[in-house]
């Protein structure tokens, strides 16, 4: 495995942390001071994103992006990740970012007209609709409820879905139903593409969340008697969950990305408070304990960009990479979390306060560990290669 970066890729990234620098952070600062993040703002983020050349970094050339492969997202997606708005600017946010690439392997000539090139060129938002309020599918998608029901050429779906995000903004939604009760929610689960104004589709609340309101909220929405046309299933009948590890598989991936700038400027915010600030007559770096924090720190960035490189690299040969992935998904997210935990510990009140990003990164970094599949199931991913790899006795 060679995780070189090429050159222009370095440069690319070099140009997406000073684009972070100097157009989003003085945005960022303005709503860490309590502004709303609005869609105008995001338009305006992103015609300066364009206009750089930055735009859609993992979207291919001919549909408006920069053509980037999956290992080549790492380093670009952590240096737009520097900022929890620059993924928006630049176009790489979830759950935008994994809608298109699920578009872009599965959708059909006429949806890559009406959904895929409009959402690509960023003048538009989608959400990802599966996950359901107990006692439906969370953790567990064979628990699905949501159902579609075949009358000629029309689908009639009838459901409650929660935490979809982008749902305040979204313009369109894939939405995960079973189409089949004869056989197994793996075989008979299908995704349908509904403009989020179709006749039964109701918003009924954006969920409220720990920490800032994310852009887009994440919504509860109930499907009531909402008929879609056959042409609204996305690929085939039944390939719902096929499609959706497709999706998942680099979606996980590019949350870690994303948080590990995060995670990077964290540890910078700390180290830099520690070589200034001084107590017992020596600055706080010099303590043995804090150098050991910012270097366990690094440490586990280090880790984590490893644990990206093999696993994107896998993805790129073809791999699915479901355990590598699932394990990159639990190390990052378990890691993130520490790694800003430390960051306000070495900052201590300044860190716990508003006047620096820390405490709002340390609510919003909560949910990683939730999202796109709790660290329990990804350990439960793991275990399973770990019992297939060692259960059977070594030959003596
Ligand atoms: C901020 C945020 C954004 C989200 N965005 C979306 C979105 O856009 N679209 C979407 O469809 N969903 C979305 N989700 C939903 C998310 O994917 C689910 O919350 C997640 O899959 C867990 O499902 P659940 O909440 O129903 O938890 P449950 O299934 O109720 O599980 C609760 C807990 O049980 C434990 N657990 C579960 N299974 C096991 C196991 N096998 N072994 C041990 N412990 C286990 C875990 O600790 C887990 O956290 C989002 C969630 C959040 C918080």
């Amino acid at each position: 495995m060679d995780f070189t970066i090429p050159p222009p890729v370095q440069q690319l990234a070099r140009r997406v942390q000073q684009f972070v620098e100097e157009v989003v952070l003085p945005v960022e600062k303005r709503v860490l001071a309590g502004a709303e993040l609005t869609k105008n703002d995001v338009f305006a983020l992103r015609a300066q994103a364009r206009a750089a050349g930055l735009f859609a970094p993992t979207m291919p050339v001919h549909l408006g992006g920069l053509g980037l492969s999956i290992p080549e997202w790492v380093p670009v997606l952590e240096a737009a990740g520097r900022s929890l708005i620059g993924p928006l600017a630049l176009h790489c946010a979830a759950p935008d970012e994994g809608n298109m690439h699920t578009l872009h392997l599965y959708a059909s000539p006429e949806q890559v007209e009406q959904y895929l090139r409009p959402l690509v060129a960023g003048e538009v938002f989608s959400g990802f609709s599966m996950t359901e309020p107990p006692p439906g599918a969370g953790s567990d998608p064979t628990m699905i409820q949501t159902t579609a029901v075949r009358e000629g050429d029309t689908w009639v779906l009838n459901g409650h879905k929660w935490y979809t995000t982008n749902g305040t903004v979204a313009d369109f939604l894939l939405i995960f139903a079973r189409t089949r009760q004869d056989v197994s929610p793996y075989k008979g689960c299908s995704i349908f593409l509904a403009p989020v104004t179709t006749p039964g589709i109701h918003i009924v609340r954006d969920v409220p969340t720990i920490g800032r309101h994310d852009f887009g909220g994440h919504v509860e929405i109930r499907y009531e008697e909402v008929r879609l046309p056959h042409s609204a299933l996305l690929g085939e009948e039944g390939a719902g969950f096929g499609i959706t590890q497709a999706r998942l598989g680099p979606a996980r991936l590019t949350h870690c990305m994303r948080w590990t700038g995060i995670a990077q400027r964290a540890l910078e915010i700390a180290a830099g408070y520690a070589a200034t600030r001084e107590a017992f007559g020596k600055k706080l770096m010099e303590h043995q304990s804090v150098g050991f924090m910012l270097a366990d720190s690094e440490m586990e960035l280090h880790a984590g960009r490893l644990l990206m490189h093999q696993a994107a690299w896998l993805l790129h040969q073809g791999d699915q990479a479901r355990a590598e992935a699932a394990m990159t998904k639990v190390f990052v997210s378990e890691a993130v979390n520490r790694i800003i935990d430390r960051a306000i510990q070495i900052c201590g009140g300044t860190g716990i306060s508003r006047d620096l990003p820390l405490s709002t990164w340390y609510e919003s970094a909560r949910a990683f560990r939730i999202y796109d599949g709790a660290s329990e199931v990804h350990r439960m991913v793991a275990a399973r290669q770990v019992i297939k790899k060692y259960a059977a006795p070594p030959p003596h």
